[in-house]
């Protein structure tokens, strides 16, 4: 897989929200099509794949999984048809990439929140999920009164509505700004210079990110249940819902 596909859901928040396109087929290797563009988001980053469906001249097409960064893979049935060079439309499951937006920006609500609350713990994982989601959280204790405390500033800035803003940033331009461990820009291999960074507020979270987010923070609605597990090392798993659900 040699080309690069347009990933449109990156170009801005309003892309983040579309659900269909139209797109060309680029390379068929199998069961994987890569297309010219796509609004399909590729698992990466803590962040599920989307699916949904790909409609074109041999039918309406099941996408079952989303791969790649560069050349962007869409697993469709074995028995798919498509040739390089033919014409499709796409629909991605929004409610599953709706969760998933909800998620990721709570997520960085959360890295945001924790990194200032208890004394510069750094996310250093997560896992994004529809239903539940994590975060690990380095150095930190996370007790009871730390967890209310971080429950009322993420509630509060949801009841805010704190907007997130993107922009693409030089790599010192960031560390000058929020240095490098609040930003986990060092985290980024040092060759990536400009990257998109995504930003709650003024600066309660800012950090380059690929994934896709809501446009602000009253979209999420309050934090939900809530658990934490020991990982060793000083390391806590932060595990979190949304809309009340339970773990
Ligand atoms: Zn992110």
């Amino acid at each position: 897989m040699t080309g690069i596909t347009h990933r449109m859901y990156l170009d801005s928040f309003d892309d983040a929200y579309a659900t269909t396109f139209a797109a060309k087929v680029m390379e068929v290797d199998g069961v994987n099509v890569v297309l010219d563009q796509t609004r399909f988001y590729p698992t990466g980053g803590g962040q599920p794949c989307d699916i949904g469906h790909l409609e074109g001249p041999t039918g309406t097409l099941h996408v079952s999984d989303v791969r790649g960064r560069d050349a962007v893979m869409h697993t469709l049935p074995e028995d798919h048809n498509l040739e390089v060079g033919q014409e499709i439309s796409g629909t991605i499951d929004w409610d599953r990439r709706y969760a998933h937006m909800r998620m990721h920006t709570a997520q960085h609500l959360l890295s945001g929140l924790a990194y200032d609350l208890f004394d510069g713990a750094r996310t250093v994982g997560n896992q994004i999920g529809a239903h539940k989601s994590r975060l690990d959280l380095r150095p930190a204790t996370l007790t009871e009164e730390e967890l209310n405390l971080i429950r009322q500033a993420f509630d509060a800035a949801v009841a805010e509505d704190v907007p997130l803003s993107m922009s693409v940033a030089n790599r010192q331009t960031l560390i000058d700004e929020v240095g490098a461990e609040r930003s986990n820009v060092d985290m980024i291999p040092a060759t990536v210079q400009d990257m998109r960074i995504i930003r709650i507020g003024d600066r309660i979270d800012v950090c380059p990110c690929a994934g896709t987010h809501v446009r602000s923070l009253g979209e999420i609605g309050p934090l939900g249940e809530v658990h934490v597990k020991s990982k060793g090392k000083g390391t806590k798993r932060f595990a979190y819902t949304l809309d009340g659900n339970s773990l």
